[in-house]
């Protein structure tokens, strides 16, 4: 599989920098999937990406032991990232005194 990827604000090819991330997929219950991917970023602004997902996730939740093992073990390397439902409320949750940018949907 091809996995290019540009910048399109700067027009440069981004640059693998961190094989092996693992992504921790969320959904409205919490901790959803953990997934395989890579880390990239672009030589011209520093934009970072996750691209290159496996092709199924390395653990789902259900796995409770499997997922906890694989997440502490990213998280203890610094290679886990968490993305999805509920990241951007934790977000808001953690930053709420600079509130810019907030997008009032949820309850
Ligand atoms: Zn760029």
């Amino acid at each position: 599989m091809n996995s290019k990827t540009v910048c399109v604000k700067c027009g440069l090819f981004l640059e693998q920098v961190l094989q092996g991330m693992t992504v921790m997929e969320m959904a409205h219950f919490g901790p959803y999937k953990l997934w395989r991917a890579d880390l990239w970023d672009c030589p011209g602004c520093g934009l970072q990406i996750i691209a290159g997902f496996g092709d199924g996730p390395i653990a789902e939740h259900y796995e409770t032991e499997k997922f906890a093992t694989l997440r502490h073990a990213a998280e203890k390397r610094g290679k886990l990232i968490t993305a999805g439902h509920d990241q951007k409320r934790e977000e808001r949750d953690d930053n709420n005194s600079r509130n810019h940018n907030q997008c009032r949907g949820g309850p």
